[in-house]
């Protein structure tokens, strides 16, 4: 399904090493630690991975959560959904659906007017400022 395929050598070899453990290990970064966490210039959020636009930064809020939060992506159809079972939780996982990157997870417990937040590691973005 996904769009863009690269080998794992590709991949190591294009993002860096924190880049890389989150959108091809489906890794975590530390809480506040992350570039974007506090981060509200206006622009686009395009994926570190392949450069699809992702996420508006008129979506993201504060979520004091310790990882850029937004309350949409910028089209359903740039993100896929995936139950994630790991860790002794049942959460919503979400990726990059252009090349399959991990992206973070999405919650129910977002603002008005979804209500959803999309929990988000900023080694998985680029922010392009307007
Ligand atoms: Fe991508």
């Amino acid at each position: 399904m996904n769009k863009i395929k690269k080998t794992d050598e590709q991949w190591r070899a294009e993002l860096t090493p924190e880049q890389y453990h989150v959108l091809r290990e489906k890794g975590t970064e530390r809480p506040f630690s992350g570039e974007y966490d506090h981060t509200f210039e206006p622009g686009t959020y395009r994926c570190a991975g392949c450069g699809v636009e992702l996420f508006s930064s008129e979506t993201k809020y504060d979520s004091g959560c310790g990882w850029p939060a937004f309350n949409a992506p910028a089209s359903e159809e740039a993100v896929d959904k995936k139950r994630d079972i790991g860790f002794g939780m049942i959460r919503t996982e979400v990726l990059c659906a252009s090349c399959g990157g991990h992206l973070g997870h999405v919650f129910p417990d977002g603002p008005h007017p979804t209500g959803q937040r999309y929990c988000i590691n900023s080694a998985a973005l680029k922010l392009e400022e307007e």
